[in-house]
């Protein structure tokens, strides 16, 4: 007798529902199944022919599943979802190329526009039976895991003023409580001013200032709140009133106690962010909010903020040729699913596209079709990086031209839209130096203003501000007139110390006399990420991140041929560890290197344009190419909080500048 497809599934389910008997018990899976399970009704919805076609709707809206927010069409038949697709009108689900806005409704039916698995499945979370679509209330001990239903009108009044656990007669503070406890940052200042002892302050306020005089203590205050520490004595003497409403008044730095209220926030899109920030910092008077990406993936932001001062650089992954892609798997935890990786998936299957993966894991359906696999210990994916790195300065296999460019006009000229400043000068002897681990600024030196920093003109072997030369140094190994400079980087707390003797007290640069008199050493941006990489060959990177080093070295040797055309993306694999920010930032150097950035096939801002953008760590970018479809990032980042009465923050986690549409 013969199978069909259905019969198969049917029995295969059945297949399953046995294990799940044998496997859990009877009297656990009867009350699974007692409970309010029961088949989910739009399944059965979809007409099975076009009689009722009148009953018939469809409805474009957009996809929360994740914050890519693709444009859906959902078939509603009778009232009742039945369907949900991608909207081919949109940009997300079209591979970049939507239907003309004036295409005929009926023309589009022809066109379906692409979705992910999970967006797919949307219309179980408005149907799912255990939905919760009612306030619920505590009604036993906590963790007892019962609950009653209450009314809107309960819920507000109780969270707003306190309530009672009816069944274990405990008493619940209401958010009002902690609204009364704010205290502003000024109130605070100026209790400190007035009550805490003169020669305390004077103490503390030389110890930042090395001994220069502070002129206005109150604005000196204000900015230095932070750093100040109270000893018990002197916090004592503050105001009965302050004491009690800071968190710790010896550390008036951490805040009122309105900061106890942490508003954890979901899909923080149009109105509900607003709403939020509106209720928290003006409300209430707290600091504290935790996103959504401050949980699964803020690392990654703060690494691209490292590299490129704003997160969101990704693939341009229709032009792309090569790609390292780290750390995430396709249809599970790679995103935007739809708008970035379905085109990934459809151009490898294609074979079009190189791509090497790094993941710990071996995942049939997306190891398949790459070009190599490699897989690191878990949070040691930054050795990689680092082999890789290192292997691309031993081959020079960098992009020298890019990296040379001091400065936008010079870059613009060279047909980049970004430049960065690995041939900028920093400052890294002696430790005691004000400007030690700095950018060195022309002001320092004369030639310039404060907002310029000083490079090695190429031409004339002079130093100039970095706005004044066409091309500069950017590795003082390459410089036949530096010397041996001390290199105090590696010194205290900041070395492992059981590989402080790896790092050399020494390195390539100059030893330049400034305006004040003052003598210090300086070398490139670029040179101190070359001498951080030579602290391991590239066989001891590999020991640390468990691969063999051919990988590394073979797939540092195609992105060096690839260039431009070749990105390295990652996701959440290495960066949720303790080191995952600097695994980031190491990762982004390669893309660096390469000069793949604002380019064709190279990496591109995924959201947001036209910003201009400040120092990063390792890459100045001016300009932005790319796709732009955030209208979102400007009203983020220029929003006016000056109605907010919250004017002090103690915040858990700073939110990135664009909290924008990717998760
Ligand atoms: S990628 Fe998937 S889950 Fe995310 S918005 Fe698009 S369809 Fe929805």
């Amino acid at each position: 007798m013969s199978t069909t497809r259905r019969d198969f599934l049917r029995n295969a389910a059945l297949a399953g529902t046995g294990v799940g008997f044998l496997a859990f018990g009877s009297s656990a899976l009867k009350d699974i199944i007692k409970g309010p399970f029961k088949p989910i009704p739009y399944a059965n919805a979809a007409p099975l022919n076009m009689q009722d076609a009148e009953k018939m709707k469809v409805v474009h809206s957009l996809c929360l599943g994740c914050n890519a927010r693709c444009g859906i069409r959902a078939r509603v038949y009778d009232g009742m979802v039945y369907k949900v697709e991608g909207n081919p009108y949109c940009m997300s689900n079209s591979f970049w190329e939507p239907l003309p806005m004036d295409t005929p409704l009926e023309e589009s039916f022809k066109h379906s526009g692409k979705m992910c698995l999970k967006g797919q499945s949307i219309a179980h979370y408005t149907y799912d039976p255990y939905r919760i679509t009612v306030p619920l209330k505590r009604a036993g001990k906590r963790g007892e895991g019962k609950f009653k239903p209450i009314s809107w009108e309960q819920l507000i009044n109780e969270v707003v003023n306190g309530g009672i656990i009816e069944e274990t007669g405990e008493k619940l503070p209401g958010l009002k409580m902690y609204a009364d406890l704010y205290i502003s940052k000024e109130e605070v200042v100026d209790a400190v001013l007035k009550h805490v002892s003169r020669e305390f302050l004077e103490k503390w306020a030389n110890a930042i200032t090395k001994g220069k005089p502070v002129e206005d203590w109150k604005k000196f205050l204000e900015e230095n709140i932070y750093k100040l520490w109270l000893p018990k004595e002197e916090a004592e003497k503050l105001p009965e009133d302050v004491k009690k409403r800071l968190i710790d008044p010896e550390m008036p730095a951490l805040g009122p106690k309105s900061n106890f209220c942490l508003v954890v926030g979901g899909r923080v899109t149009e109105g509900r962010g607003e709403f939020l920030e509106r209720f928290l910092y003006g409300t209430i008077g707290s600091a504290n909010f935790l996103g959504h990406a401050d949980v699964c993936q803020w690392p990654k932001w703060a690494g691209q903020i490292f590299a490129f001062d704003r997160p969101h650089v990704g693939p341009d992954i229709k032009s792309a040729q090569y790609v390292v892609a780290w750390g995430a798997q396709i249809a599970e935890s790679f995103n935007p699913a739809v708008p970035v990786w379905s085109i990934f998936h459809y151009r490898r299957g294609e074979g079009d596209l190189k791509v090497v993966w790094i993941d710990p894991r071996a995942h049939n359906g997306v190891v398949a079709f790459s070009h190599r696999h490699i897989m690191p210990k878990p949070g040691e994916d930054g050795a990689i990086a680092c082999g890789i790195l290192r292997r691309m300065f031993e081959t020079k296999g960098f992009d020298r031209r890019f990296l040379e460019n001091p400065n936008l006009e010079a870059a613009k000229k060279d047909g980049e839209v970004v430049f960065s400043n690995a041939s900028h000068l920093v400052v890294v002897a002696p430790q005691n130096h004000p400007s030690y681990r700095k950018l060195l600024r022309a002001s320092d030196l004369g030639i310039g203003s404060e907002n310029e920093y000083v490079v090695l003109d190429k031409a004339t072997n002079t130093l100039k501000a970095h706005t004044q030369s066409e091309s500069a140094y950017i590795l003082m190994d390459e410089y036949q007139g530096a010397v041996e400079i001390p290199n105090e980087l590696y010194q205290g707390e900041d070395i492992d110390p059981k590989r402080a003797d790896k790092y050399s007290k020494t390195t390539k640069g100059l030893q330049v006399k400034l305006k004040d008199g003052s003598t210090v050493y300086v070398t490139t941006a670029l040179q101190l990420l070359k001498d951080f990489v030579f602290v391991e060959t590239v066989e001891g990177w590999a020991k640390i991140a468990g691969v063999n080093p051919k990988d590394i070295i073979a797939t540092a040797d195609e992105l060096s041929f690839y260039g431009k055309k070749a990105c390295v993306v990652s996701y959440r694999g290495p960066v949720m560890h303790t080191n995952g920010s600097i695994t980031q930032w190491l990762i982004d150097s390669i893309n660096m290197l390469l000069g793949n950035i604002g380019h064709k096939g190279g990496m591109i801002w995924q959201v947001g344009t036209g910003e201009k953008i400040r120092v990063g760590m390792t890459l100045v970018v001016e300009e932005s190419l790319g796709v732009s479809n955030c209208t979102e990032h400007k009203r983020t980042t220029k929003k006016p909080l000056s109605t907010i009465k919250q004017k002090w923050r103690v915040k858990i986690h700073t939110q990135p500048k664009c909290p924008g549409s990717s998760s």
